[in-house]
């Protein structure tokens, strides 16, 4: 049953369309993270769903009720912010039942359920400590505990994790997962660390210029992208893209010419301009592919290699260096090497050296072309073709 819903919300200021005709439906206990680069709107959108910010246009309805024009308070909602804002001059305790306090509930009820959170969050023995005498992780628990206390018909989460170090993150966010799944509250998750999404999220809902992009479970969103803006957001090291041309069975591109017979029932016209997109863990030394359907071998040069322990991520250009591969603008992640070229991860001990020749072949199954004009994703993995068809 939808929990949480979000229609056509928009928001506008003075000049700038922050959140554009947003719809979500979200259900009872999920976890949704709102993601997509800095200042695309994914705070905004929270904000018109927390109350701190009235929508422009649009209805929002949490358990049923329409809650659009309400004050935060009377939302039934509870928020957790990158920056940890405890009382300082409030123990542990009293800062987790503030917002208790508040609302008169009796102290037998605020003791039981602080004692419930703190054993939830392990922080049993620190409800007496003053915030100046926690570590970071230990305050933003805290304030995530001041959340629980007040059992909410929705968490609303904005770059909780941001300010921890990175291995504190790692671990928040497995904690935060295991609480999601203990106590079960809907909660919507702002973050700009799609890994962060990806991990924790029953779905995510990609955000870019204020509009939704996709809206679905990480590894949908990951496998079949619903257009170049998704592809590249989502994944690290990122998708990386081709423009060419669909002729016949060939497909054309920049430093890529190959034999790609596509089935008759693709909608992917003659003569069509494509995006060819593949991940890096796609492309394979000739030869060396566990995947029955490959492309042709394409010829190209080993550029950078870099050994990141588990694998070697392998920058790759065209034998002849004249040509450049080509990706996406919104394509944030750029290769150190400070172009834009086609990657293969491969086995760590690889014997591969800048400037070898080697030839690759793509997994024909996971080959994504868009349309190069408008970014939708045209298909996803190019099937060999039927013999009938294949000429
Ligand atoms: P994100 O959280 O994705 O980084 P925001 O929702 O904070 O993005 O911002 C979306 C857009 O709206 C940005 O262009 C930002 O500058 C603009 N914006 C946000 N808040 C305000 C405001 N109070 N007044 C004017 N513009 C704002």
């Amino acid at each position: 049953m939808t929990h949480l819903k979000l229609e056509n919300v928009t928001k506008r200021y003075s000049d700038v369309v922050a959140v554009n005709g947003v719809d979500i439906d979200i259900e009872e206990g999920e976890f949704v993270s709102l993601i997509g680069p800095s200042g695309c709107g994914k705070s905004t959108t929270l904000k018109t769903i927390s109350g701190l910010t009235k929508p422009s246009d649009g209805l929002i309805e949490i358990a049923g009720r329409d809650v659009t024009n309400l004050p935060p308070k009377d939302r039934d909602i509870a928020m957790v912010f990158q920056n940890i804002a405890l009382f300082p001059h409030m123990s542990v305790r009293e800062n987790i039942t503030f917002g208790l306090r508040l609302k008169n509930y009796d102290s037998e009820e605020i003791a039981k359920r602080v004692d419930e959170a703190a054993e939830i969050l392990q922080i049993e023995g620190m409800l007496d400590r003053m915030p100046d005498e926690l570590s970071g992780g230990q305050r933003q628990r805290v304030a995530i505990g001041r959340a629980i206390v007040m059992d909410p018909e929705v968490f609303l989460m904005d770059e909780p994790l941001a300010n921890l170090d990175a291995k504190l993150r790692v671990h928040m966010r497995t904690e935060l997962q295991r609480l999601q799944q203990e106590l079960g509250v809907t909660t919507v998750y702002v973050t700009h660390d799609q890994a962060e999404a990806m991990t924790m999220s029953d779905r995510v809902a990609i955000i870019n210029s204020g509009e939704l992009q996709q809206f679905a479970p990480p590894l949908e969103c990951y496998n079949y992208p619903t257009n170049l803006f998704v592809a590249g957001f989502i994944g690290s090291p990122s998708m990386r893209f081709v423009p060419g041309i669909i002729e016949g069975d060939s497909f054309s591109g920049q430093g890529i010419d190959m034999n790609l017979p596509l089935f008759s029932d693709i909608p992917v016209e003659a003569s069509a301009e494509v995006t060819l997109g593949v991940r890096p863990e796609d492309v394979y030394q000739r030869d060396s592919a566990p995947v029955e359907e490959t492309t042709d071998p394409i010829a190209l040069q080993v550029d950078v290699v870099q050994p990141m322990g588990n694998e070697l991520v392998v920058y790759l250009r065209p034998d002849d260096s004249s040509f450049g591969f080509d990706t996406q603008s919104e394509n944030t992640e750029a290769p150190a090497s400070g172009g834009n070229q086609l990657l293969m991860t491969t086995e760590p001990n690889a014997a591969l050296e800048p400037g070898q020749s080697i030839e690759v072949v793509l997994d024909r199954q996971k080959i994504h072309l868009f349309d190069s004009e408008t970014g939708t994703a045209l298909v996803h993995g190019v099937e060999p073709p039927a013999e009938s068809i294949s000429k």
